[in-house]
């Protein structure tokens, strides 16, 4: 077992399990240490949002988020800034897969089976023969450590606070209602 030092602002993409080579069925892939406790509902809705933005824009999902019970943050790289339109359809269509009533749900993987659409750009590089993946319905997929709620339906209302666009860098600001 290996702890590997991740900066905490991208804490919330990056896992770190067991490297032994035991089968994934002998016990429970023992976990890096999350950073703090997180508040589920916000969690999984910065999940869908990274989803949303990569569909809507094509970026990256964020790589500097701070997700927090009260109001969150993410930054996504974009060459210009969205129009008022775009953010609120960006809004709109969050909300659109929360009211779906999707299950979140959890699996393990070995990192040679990775499902497609799993961006594992986010992972040390020696890090992980096994990969915790999160799945949003069959809205969003991602390798992920954090807590999340079981179902969309527990998140409430996503609410763009702000935003701002500067230097390539799109931060959103939001909360749940
Ligand atoms: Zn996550």
């Amino acid at each position: 077992m290996q702890n590997l030092h991740i900066p905490r602002n991208r804490i919330t993409f990056v896992l770190i399990i067991s490297k032994t080579k035991q089968p994934m069925t002998t016990e429970t892939p023992q976990l890096n240490d999350h950073n703090k406790q997180e508040y589920p509902p916000m969690h999984t809705c910065e999940h869908i949002l990274n989803q949303t933005m990569v569909r809507m824009f094509g970026c990256e999902r964020s790589r500097n988020a701070h997700i927090e019970r009260k109001k969150s943050k993410c930054d996504y790289t974009l060459p210009c800034a969205p129009t008022e339109e775009q953010i609120a359809e960006i809004e709109r269509r969050v909300n659109e897969v929360i009211k779906q009533q999707m299950p979140v749900s959890v699996s393990f993987v070995s990192r040679d089976n990775v499902p497609s659409g799993v961006d594992l750009g986010k992972l040390p590089a020696d890090a992980s023969d096994i990969l915790r993946i999160v799945r949003v319905g069959d809205y969003d997929i991602c390798a992920c450590i954090g807590a999340h709620v079981s179902n969309t339906s527990e998140i409430g209302t996503f609410k763009i606070i702000s935003h701002s666009w500067e230097n390539n860098i799109l931060r959103l600001r939001f909360k749940l209602l």
